[in-house]
């Protein structure tokens, strides 16, 4: 983060995180010591045990995980057949929920959830 010409936080290698100040415990049995970090690859901040963050474990806010998970629906989509891609959103228009039409056509839901509602898709329909 920069604030006039100061750059705040400390960069983790191997990370897309800067490190900020201390951050409270998360619980009052967890004396793991967690600290502010803030993303630079979305630009969230988040408190994050310090032990966690090192590459091979925490290396974002989580965003870096969301996007992948995203990008792995829409190529489990596009790999989709047109006509079951058709098939799946007209059940979905009749009211068909979204866990009967995965088991119908043998697929996860959040790639039913993705097909029938685009990229918006809410795996919790
Ligand atoms: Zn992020």
């Amino acid at each position: 983060m920069m604030i006039g010409n100061a750059i705040f936080g400390t960069a983790v290698p191997g990370t897309f995180l800067l490190r900020h100040g201390k951050a409270p415990h998360f619980t009052s049995t967890d004396h793991a010591a967690a600290a502010w970090y803030e993303c630079t690859r979305c630009g969230e901040f988040k408190a994050i045990r310090v032990g966690d963050v090192k590459p091979g474990r925490t290396v974002s806010c989580g965003c870096k995980g969301r996007e992948g998970f995203i990008a792995h629906c829409k190529q489990r989509v596009s790999n989709l057949p047109r006509g079951t891609r058709k098939q799946m959103r007209r059940l979905a228009r009749k009211g068909v929920p979204t866990g009967n039409i995965a088991k119908q056509f043998h697929l996860d839901k959040y790639v039913v959830s993705f097909t029938v509602q685009g990229q918006r898709g809410n795996a919790h329909a």
